[in-house]
């Protein structure tokens, strides 16, 4: 047995059977071979080519008799891929001429070959050194024997172990078949983690060394309550946990009695309280947990693990869906927010050194105007199925807010030529998520129906600290005191101009945190489905007059310990119950 301690990320328990995922960035070391066994080691490389063309050709006769997120016409490319002379021949005579073990040689011409694609001007030539990397870094894992993970031959127990899982994987992954995930890097508001929380599955991140001591088919002990990790369980440890997982079940049954009532606290002060969805699948759990409809749907997964950008059709079909499950409530769909940690296998945008302060959001909305008019001609098209607000992230200044909306009027008058019918007074809101926007609030109020405060963007941009990264966790604090400035003058920027706001940043699932916005006056929570039931608890259990007290002193206190402290004491008193999160 074993004990590793990371970031708790989703909450629950899990046992599961170890499931490695291969690493995404495959590093190969220079490994000499003897003279004599070069023709064994070509030979070796030529078996290990045909083998992964055969392992192609069974996923793709699987992938047409089910329906998958795979499609079959990618996996035919990408068996023409290993019959390509060049990339075999060359690799072939590598090994001859150098003295090099296979992986090292087929990787080299590999890494040779996608630098040549990379730099060329066509996008077709872009994309084609996607499939390379994807086919080639299959040859050279089946080489050096380690097993790649295709989600869709999971077991029914597996627990993801990966040093990362990129939102773009973590999206892909089978509903159900997932336990639990276990990465090495990665914090509570990496989309990593919002993706787990969002399936309901307990994830641990930031679990660092897991990756070389975890062997596949371990049993694992996934704590997402308290961030721990257990490799082989002695039988009293998983009895202990087997128990708690009993409890939590009883646990559920108590949320699920919360669903049909609303967040009003006890003096009457009633808070939408909505939900933060990802993939379509989760809108089942809206009405499970007793959430408003949408606050925020990420409408940026529509567009990653995928080759081409869905068309205007596939968009609409997924907007209605949204508004239709959020009936009789709304939903807030979000244009995309490509960057920072969610990038797109196409278009490929070139790498960016710092891409949390690059093109990402709204700026790449506006670079690539042919996919965000795609993206809006849908939304609005899908207005007439229930009731859409559209929302633009990441506004940092009011040129862009009003870019974005020309576009959107544009769109709107094009719509009208073909005779379209849409909401014409649909609301159009911004996330607040960059300090610049908190303190250019009242002039980006004006030009806006509502904001939505993004606290997980707003914390790593007021604090220099990535939201993503294990290492700087200690200094993502939700509760600093600059951070808790920015989130009241978020607030009272927006009443003063008679707008309404709402939050849909992680830190609203911790009850200090709920009590606190709820002080604050926030017209709206968001948050993913799970914790809705959490947040309902303590709103239901507070008083309104109580919250604003404890808030306008928490907002004078000058740290954020001392902040944290503060609040935990004053749920206390006030009969709040704390919820592990
Ligand atoms: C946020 O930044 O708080 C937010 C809700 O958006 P995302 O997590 O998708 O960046
Ligand atoms: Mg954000």
């Amino acid at each position: 047995m074993r004990e590793f301690t990371g970031i708790s990320a989703s909450r629950g328990v899990a046992l599961g059977k170890a499931v490695l995922v291969a690493p995404r960035e495959l590093t190969v070391e220079r490994r000499a071979i003897k003279p004599a066994d070069v023709e064994a080691e070509q030979v070796r490389l030529e078996r290990t080519l045909a083998v992964t063309r055969e392992e192609f050709a069974a996923l793709r006769d699987e992938v047409k008799k089910h329906k998958t997120s795979i499609r079959a016409e990618i996996l035919d490319a990408y068996m023409l891929i290993l019959d390509d002379e060049m990339l075999t021949s060359e690799a072939l005579k590598m090994i001859g001429q150098e003295k090099v073990s296979a992986e090292y040689a087929f990787k080299t011409t590999l890494d040779g070959m996608l630098e040549v694609f990379e730099a060329m001007e066509d996008p077709y030539f872009r994309e084609r050194a996607v499939d390379f990397r994807d086919v080639g870094n299959r040859v050279v894992l089946n080489l050096l024997g380690v097993a790649y993970r295709i989600f869709e031959d999971l077991g029914e127990d597996a627990v993801l172990v990966a040093h990362d899982l990129p939102p773009s994987d973590a999206a892909a992954l089978p509903r159900g078949k997932v336990r639990a995930i276990v990465t090495e890097v990665g914090s509570r508001t990496s989309h990593t983690a919002i993706m787990a929380q969002s399936m309901e599955v307990p994830a641990v991140v930031g679990a660092e060394g897991v990756i070389g001591y975890v062997r596949a088919g371990d049993l694992l002990v996934v704590d997402g309550i308290d961030g721990r990790v257990i490799v082989n369980p002695t039988d009293k440890v998983a009895a202990r946990y087997r128990a708690l997982m009993r409890e939590l079940a009883e646990e559920e049954k108590r949320r699920a009695r919360l669903a049909e009532l609303p967040a009003t606290t006890l003096d009457g002060y009633r808070i939408e309280l909505s939900a933060n969805v990802e993939l379509l699948p989760e809108l089942e759990a809206l009405k499970r947990h007793g959430c408003d409809g949408v606050g925020l749907y990420r409408t940026e997964f529509l567009f990653l693990h995928r080759r081409d950008l869905p068309s205007e059709e596939e968009q609409l079909d997924a907007y209605r869906k949204v508004a239709e499950a959020s009936l009789p409530h709304t939903s807030i769909i979000r244009t995309v927010d490509i960057g920072g940690d969610k990038f797109l296998s196409f278009p490929e945008v070139a790498r960016e050194l710092n891409p949390y302060l690059g093109l990402r959001a709204i700026r790449f909305c506006l670079k690539r105007r042919d996919i965000f008019r795609t993206q809006l001609r849908a939304i609005l098209r899908a207005t007439v199925y229930g009731k859409i607000k559209i929302m633009f992230p990441m506004i940092s200044d009011v040129e862009e807010l009003r870019a974005a909306k020309e576009v959107l009027a544009d769109v709107g008058e094009e719509l009208r030529k073909e005779g379209r019918l849409f909401e014409e007074d649909v609301e159009v809101g911004i996330m607040v998520e960059v300090p610049s926007a908190v303190l250019s609030a009242d002039v980006l109020a004006q030009e806006c129906d509502f904001f939505s405060l993004g606290t997980n963007d707003l914390i790593q941009y007021t604090l220099a600290a990535d939201r993503g990264n294990e290492k700087i966790a200690y200094l993502y604090e939700p509760f600093h005191p600059a951070v808790l400035k920015l989130i009241k003058a978020t607030v009272d920027a927006a009443h003063r101009n008679g707008i309404w706001v709402g939050v849909c940043g992680e830190m609203v699932a911790d009850p200090k945190a709920a009590v606190l916005l709820l002080g604050l006056s926030f017209d709206e929570f968001s948050a993913s489905p799970a914790s809705v039931p959490d947040i309902k608890t303590a709103i239901r259990a507070a008083r309104y007059v109580d919250a604003r007290r404890v808030a306008e002193r928490a907002v004078r206190i000058t740290s954020g310990a001392e902040i944290r402290a503060y609040l935990t004491e004053a749920l206390a008193d006030m009969g709040v119950p704390a919820f592990p999160c």
